[in-house]
């Protein structure tokens, strides 16, 4: 029999906050002591009083627009109770049957077409501490808590279980991703922790409608390990049910080194966690009106910039994907179009952009936002090549020069007479000098020896480093060489 996955997953993303959820802590605390950056309320103490923060509630509301939800007008904030050491208040702020937004789609390419994977709900909730286990000299493990991190605004995203591969699983976090940071709410980085996987897989028969006992694997740091952990835990599963045996419920880890997944528990239920209403904070109301403004101060998210790209500016496919990428580089190739010419085609500065630019960030591991070539001087660079008045030779010297140094294209043109020799005068004189040095090849020529010709091109080049267009040496070295012989 032929298995088939089902997958569904649960992101939580740090929202970019200066401050915690429900204190006024600060959020900044890499590279920071342990417990430098805590305070009654996120430490847990007893007696006191949580605040909602307003600017974690709009950074949800606007994800929730972006991911196509519906707000809730009305959600509420619930006690998830569990004991943990990484818990100081034995429970976690979070949202359960009034989540902030439900019902929204992520559009996913994979194989070539698009698919929508729909987002079942997206609540806030409060990051825990972090416990580091360690083992002392004598070989006894112990715990140490580190409460930086307890209270930092989290939105846990959970997604339908529409997604049927590990690849299809890895692109949708990394499409995911992709809009958290368009629209500034989550700096996406998953080696820091800023966005975690959890991972539901189960197996079903191929044409089976019904869904399989599903396996949850906990924290994912790496699309690699989403990928890694789900295509193991497939094939564990479906050599466990060809063995005649039966997949159990429960929640896995996954261990990166060994490149398995591990049973950790069994499955917790909703009944587990005892949860109730957070008697200390209020409903959190959301107004239409509030919804509508938020969502009109909204960025272009990536998918229709992409399609804007594509439909508008005429480019490829995929060069509105890799220009796409990230808001950045999309702003940057748009400011380059601005200073564009009028007549050059965008997707002249689009292969100037994904080619030689993306290859010089590459190699320092430079960022668009702060290179020093401007999207003005890129857009003269382009222009300049496009009108003729440089070789695509010089304008790849002078980019990388200006890459290094900054400084005005134009100006350095002008500066060093890199213009290609577009003037009949200037160029004429060179092929005097040319002939004059080159009897030998003249003579050659005369006695009807055409290949003497290519040579003499050449040269010309030579003498003018690349600035005449090989065309143009061409003709006037025709011309003048009949001239010399009708004189002769
Ligand atoms: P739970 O009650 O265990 O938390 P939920 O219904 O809340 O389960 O779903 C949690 C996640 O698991 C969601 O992302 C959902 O898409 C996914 N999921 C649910 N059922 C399955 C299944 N049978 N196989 C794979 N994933 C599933
Ligand atoms: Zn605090
Ligand atoms: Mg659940």
């Amino acid at each position: 029999m032929q298995y088939e996955p089902v997958i569904g997953l649960e992101v939580h993303a740090q929202l970019q906050t200066d401050s915690k959820m429900f204190c006024r802590c600060s959020t900044d605390y890499s590279g920071a002591e342990p417990n430098t950056h805590t305070c009654p309320v996120c430490a847990g103490f007893p007696g006191v009083l949580p605040v909602i923060n307003e600017r974690a509630v709009e950074l949800a509301i606007r994800v929730g627009l972006a991911l196509g939800c519906r707000i809730a007008g009305v959600s509420r904030f619930d006690r998830k109770h569990y004991p943990y050491p990484d818990l100081p208040k034995g429970y976690q702020i979070s949202q359960y049957d009034l989540p902030l937004a439900v019902e929204g789609r992520v559009p996913v390419v994979s194989d070539g077409t698009e698919r929508e994977i729909g987002i079942i709900r997206v609540h806030m909730e409060e990051d825990t501490a972090k416990a580091n286990h360690r083992r002392s000299a004598e070989g006894e493990v112990y715990t140490l808590v580190d409460l930086n991190r307890s209270g930092v605004p989290l939105l846990e995203i959970v997604s339908a279980p529409d997604l049927r591969s590990p690849a299809e699983a890895r692109e949708y976090v990394a499409r995911l991703r992709q809009t958290l940071r368009y629209i500034d709410a989550c700096s996406g980085n998953m080696e820091q922790g800023a966005l975690r996987v959890d991972a539901n897989v189960s197996i079903r028969p191929v044409g089976s409608q019904e869904f399989g006992a599903k396996v949850e694997i906990k924290n994912l740091n790496s699309f690699r390990a989403v990928e890694r952990a789900l295509e193991y835990e497939i094939r564990r599963q479906t050599q466990a049910v060809e063995s005649g045996a039966k997949v159990s419920q429960e929640t896995r880890g996954w261990d990166e080194a060994a490149g398995e997944t591990l049973s950790q528990r069994t499955k917790e239920y909703a009944s587990d966690y005892r949860y109730f209403p957070e008697p200390d904070l209020p409903p959190l109301i959301i107004s239409e009106q509030r919804s509508r403004e938020t969502e009109a101060r909204m960025v272009e998210l990536p998918r229709a910039r992409r399609t804007r790209f594509v439909e508008i500016l005429g480019l490829p496919e995929y060069d509105a994907e890799l220009l796409t990428a990230s808001r950045e580089t999309a702003d940057y190739f748009e400011l380059v179009l601005v200073n564009l010419g009028e007549r050059v085609p965008a997707k002249q500065a689009a292969n100037w952009i994904t080619g030689d630019l993306f290859r010089l960030l590459k190699s320092d591991n430079g960022s668009i936002t702060d290179t020093k070539i401007s999207p003005s001087s890129l857009a003269e660079i382009v222009t300049m090549v496009h009108d003729g008045k440089i070789n695509p030779s010089t304008g790849r010297q002078l980019l990388e020069e200006v890459y290094v140094s900054g400084g005005s294209p134009g100006a350095l043109v002008a500066e060093r007479g890199m213009a290609q020799i577009s003037g009949e005068s200037e160029l004429v004189e060179i092929v005097h000098t040319v002939l004059e040095k080159n009897p030998r090849a003249v003579e050659d020529y005369n006695r009807g020896k055409h290949q003497a010709v290519a040579f003499l091109v050449g040269q010309v080049m030579r003498e003018t480093k690349g600035r005449a267009k090989a065309e143009s040496a061409r003709s006037v070295l025709l011309e003048q060489l009949q001239a010399g012989r009708a004189g002769d």
